[in-house]
C-alpha cells in the first residue's frame, strides 16, 4: 500500500467558509464573536500555528460583520503572513514592550459577549478581563471544536493517509525483534517508522509489555520485555496536518491462554462497536455496544476508559464515545474506537482503529489485522 496521495492545499475560500461557521456558532450561542487562542481550533480556522505557544498574546478575533483579526506579536508576523488562511485575514501586531490586551482591545466591543476557544491561557483572559472589563466571556465549547468533528474529502484523505502510515508503521515493527529490548527502544523504532512513512510529528508512541500494559497510557520506560509478555503498542501522531491513532496487543510468542482469551473478548468488543457505527446513532450507544460485550465476558470493571474520541488535526477531539454523549454520528465524522480490558499487575489487550462515518455505516482508516500477532 502506498501512503503517498495528493493532496490539494486547503483554500483561502476553505479558511473564510469554517471562520464564517465559527461566527455563526458564537452568535447561535448568544454572542457577539469568539477569541480563538492558539491550538487546533486556531489551526483549523486559519492553518496558522504558532511555532512555540508562548506567554506572548497571539488571538484569532471572529465578530459577526467584521473582518476576522489576527492578533500576533511583531515578532512573529512573518509566520502569521506566511500560514495558509493568511489572506483571509487582518493580521495586527503587538511588539515586545507594549500591552498586547489593548492591541486586542482595539478590535473589541466595549461592553460585547464573546466565546474563547478551549485553549485560552487563563493568564490572557485574565489580561482581557482587566482591559476590557464589561466584556463577558463563556467558553464556545463543545460547540467550537464540533465544528471540525464532520470532515470534509480533502480532510478525510489526509486521516486516511495518515491512517495507512500508520498501518505500514505496525506492519514493520512486529518483524523487529521484542524480548530482551526495553519499551523505550521499541517507543524509538515506532516513532521512526512514523516518520518514515510521512508523519511530520509524533505524539504519542505507547509501549506497555506485561504488566505496563495495564496502564491505557503508559509512557514507555526502561521495562526489559520478555517472552509471554502481552504489549500494547498505541501510537499516532500528525500526517499533513491530520492526526493518526491505532492500538494493537502483540503477544511475545505463544500467548497463554487467558492472554489470547481477553484479546477475544476485546476483538469482539471492537467488531460490535464498529458494527452499530451508522448515522443518527448516538455516540454513547457506541461505547454501550463495546462495553456490553466486554461486561458479558466478566471483565466489565477492567474497561476503564471511554471506547473513543474524535481525530482531525489534533489526536484527541470531541465528539467522545462515552456514556451520556447524546451526540448523534454524522457521515464524515472521524473518531477512534478503541475498547481494552486492563487486569492490573498482569497485562492489558487495546485494539483501535480509527474510523469514519458514511451512509451505509462505519469504514476504517486502519485496516491491519484484528488477530493476536505473536512478534520474537
Ligand atoms: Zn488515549
Ligand atoms: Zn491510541
Ligand atoms: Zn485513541
Amino acid at each position: 500500500m502506498t501512503t503517498d496521495v495528493w493532496l490539494d492545499a486547503f483554500t483561502t475560500e476553505d479558511y473564510r467558509a469554517r471562520m464564517s461557521r465559527a461566527v455563526d456558532a458564537a452568535v447561535r450561542a448568544g454572542l457577539d464573536g469568539v477569541i480563538v487562542a492558539p491550538g487546533p481550533d486556531l489551526v483549523w480556522l486559519t492553518g496558522y500555528q504558532p511555532t512555540a505557544i508562548t506567554e506572548r498574546l497571539t488571538a484569532l478575533i471572529l465578530l459577526a460583520g467584521q473582518p476576522a483579526t489576527l492578533v500576533v506579536p511583531a515578532l512573529e508576523r512573518p509566520d502569521a503572513e506566511a500560514a495558509a488562511g493568511a489572506p483571509a485575514l487582518r493580521i495586527v501586531d503587538w511588539a515586545d514592550g507594549s500591552d498586547p490586551y489593548r492591541a486586542a482591545a482595539a478590535h473589541l466591543p466595549p461592553d460585547g459577549r464573546l466565546g474563547i476557544s478551549d485553549s485560552t491561557w487563563s493568564l490572557h483572559l485574565l489580561g482581557l478581563l482587566n482591559t476590557v472589563p464589561d466584556t463577558r466571556y463563556d467558553a464556545l465549547s463543545p460547540a467550537l471544536p464540533m465544528l471540525r468533528a464532520v470532515k470534509d474529502a480533502n480532510e478525510l484523505a489526509r486521516l486516511a493517509a495518515a491512517g495507512a502510515a500508520a498501518d505500514a508503521a505496525y506492519r514493520e515493527i512486529g518483524d523487529l525483534r521484542f524480548t530482551g529490548r526495553r519499551e523505550s527502544d521499541v517507543a524509538a523504532d515506532l516513532a521512526h517508522l512514523l516518520r518514515q512513512f510521512g508523519h511530520e510529528q509524533v505524539d504519542f508512541t505507547v509501549v506497555g509489555s506485561g504488566p505496563n500494559g495495564a496502564n491505557p497510557h503508559h509512557e514507555a520506560g526502561g521495562r526489559t520485555i520478555q517472552a509471554g509478555d502481552a504489549v500494547v503498542l498505541d501510537f499516532g501522531g500528525l500526517m499533513n496536518g491530520y492526526g493518526s491513532d491505532t492500538t494493537r496487543t502483540v503477544c511475545v510468542g505463544e500467548p497463554s491462554a487467558e492472554i489470547q482469551r481477553v484479546h477475544d473478548v476485546v476483538r469482539a468488543a471492537q467488531q460490535a462497536a464498529f458494527d452499530a457505527v451508522r448515522p443518527g446513532v448516538p455516540c454513547a450507544e457506541i461505547d454501550r455496544v463495546a462495553r456490553a460485550v466486554i461486561t458479558e465476558a466478566g471483565y466489565g470493571d477492567r474497561f476503564i476508559h471511554r471506547t473513543g474520541h474524535g481525530i482531525g488535526v489534533t489526536t484527541h477531539e470531541p465528539p467522545y464515545l462515552v456514556e451520556g454523549e447524546k451526540q448523534p454520528l454524522e457521515p464524515g465524522m472521524c473518531f477512534s474506537i478503541e475498547p481494552g480490558v486492563y487486569l492490573p499487575g498482569r497485562f492489558g489487550v487495546r485494539i483501535e482503529d480509527i474510523v469514519t462515518v458514511t451512509e451505509d455505516g462505519g469504514y476504517r482508516l486502519n485496516n491491519t489485522d484484528h488477530g493476536l500477532r505473536v512478534v520474537r
